[in-house]
């Protein structure tokens, strides 16, 4: 039967609400028509969600870029303090990032924490990191720490994945991001981030972050070395977690960006190779609520396109973005929100303003008038108790710098 055939028993399916299936999925990638894939996918979309596209306002802290793992794909983590580029922020200056948007009088919703594997910090950092902004702003939701992280954390403090999640929580922890996920196959696995948490130890970081009430997100890192197969493959995996658990809100397919790192000979995907795994990923993960074009690394055009091949979400301002930016990307490190409504407007879509948890903080009339929109913010005094647990300072190692690595994925 030829994929074309197939597609009309994929369309059937997906209308009466059946689960697609690997062979489903690769006929998808097979599809000559990337058009007929994109409209199925939006149909999907538009049933879940209309025209509703959502984004907010966040902030970005990477705390710290050393990280000893080394994966191939990653442009941004130094192995040892000292090497160059390395850096790690003593806590007043990651908190300073926080304050000098409070003082600013920008009303962000959300910070959102990825850091490398630093083997030097201990886990008062962590928790005093979370602590901190919180005192600053005691409304913001903090989404932190990928399950790499936490697994490392895990290891390294010798704790369980429950204490781990429950000690950060008790810091102020509300959700965790989605990345590291990359792509579950062993042998992808094993050519590209060898020295990290397993698909098995990934996602079960997840089931015990849902089991004890967080949110999370989930990603997949595509557009390197692995098959159309091994992308369903990782896909379907998420949506048997989330068929047990519940408790992903949104996926986000990310791109690989080839420049300064290990795999920097490979080409990077498509424009249409981007635009067939978003619509696919709607299509393959019925029970996910939301789809996310991050904008920053699939590149604002791409991203707004997408609104029409299944996805729903932009993700947010972002600002000072240092983890794809190292990988080449060409996007801004921030947008304002009057530019990310602009370009939902333009797309033909209907701007929401949501917080991390998709409650709805502003649409309609107050998002699409021509006037710039703000909207009110508590100010809370900054009371930031001094603990510096590390100096901010480039740091000082005799470890020569004989990788130049990667990449902890976002979102
Ligand atoms: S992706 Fe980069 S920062 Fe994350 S674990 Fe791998 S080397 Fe470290």
């Amino acid at each position: 039967m030829t994929a074309r055939l197939n597609l009309a028993a994929i369309r059937d399916k997906v209308r009466s609400g059946e689960p697609l299936s690997l062979e489903d999925g690769v006929t998808l990638y097979q599809h000559p028509n990337l058009l007929e894939v994109g409209a199925l996918a939006n149909e999907v979309r538009e049933r879940l969600h209309g025209d509703r596209t959502f984004f907010n306002r966040n902030l970005h802290i990477n705390a710290t870029n050393v990280c000893e793992a080394s994966c191939r794909f990653c442009s941004f983590a130094r192995l040892a303090p000292g090497d160059p580029g390395a850096y790690t922020m003593s806590l007043d200056e990651a908190w300073g990032k926080l304050r000098a948007r409070v003082d600013a009088g920008d009303p962000i919703t959300e910070i959102h924490i990825v850091n490398g594997l630093h083997p030097g910090l201990p886990f008062d950092y962590y928790t005093d990191l979370l602590q901190g902004l919180k005192r600053i702003q005691p409304t913001i939701h903090l989404k932190a720490f990928t399950a790499v992280e936490i697994f490392y954390f895990a290891r390294k403090f010798e704790m369980s994945i429950d204490t781990v999640l429950q000690k950060l929580g008790a810091a102020g922890l509300d959700s965790l991001p989605g990345g590291g996920a990359e792509i579950f196959a062993p042998r992808v696995r094993k050519k590209i981030c060898d020295d990290k948490c397993t698909a098995d130890e990934w996602l079960d970081v997840h089931r015990v972050a849902h089991r004890i009430g967080l949110r999370t997100n989930c990603t997949m890192l595509y557009g390197h070395i692995e098959s159309a197969e091994e992308r369903i493959d990782h896909m379907l995996r998420l949506r048997a977690l989330q068929d047990e658990t519940g408790g992903f809100q949104t996926f986000i397919p990310l791109a690989f960006h080839p420049d300064g790192n290990a795999l920097m000979k490979l080409p990077g995907p498509t424009g249409v190779e981007d635009l067939r795994t978003y619509a696919i990923a709607r299509l393959l993960l019925h029970n996910i609520p939301h789809i996310k074009a991050y904008w920053i690394m699939l590149g604002v055009k791409t991203a707004q396109t997408a609104l029409w091949f299944g996805a729903d979400d932009l993700d947010g301002t972002v600002q000072e973005e240092k983890i794809y930016h190292m990988a080449g990307a060409e996007t801004p490190q921030a947008m304002r929100p009057a530019e990310i409504v602009r370009i939902i407007v333009n797309a033909g879509r209907a701007p929401v303003e949501r917080d991390t948890l998709y409650n709805v903080l502003s649409e309609g009339a107050a998002l699409t008038s021509d006037k710039p929109f703000r909207r009110k913010v508590r100010r809370a005094e900054p009371q930031v108790a001094s603990a510096p647990a590390a100096t901010g300072e480039p740091e000082q190692s005799s470890v020569s710098p004989t990788r130049h690595r990667s990449l902890e994925i976002v979102s």
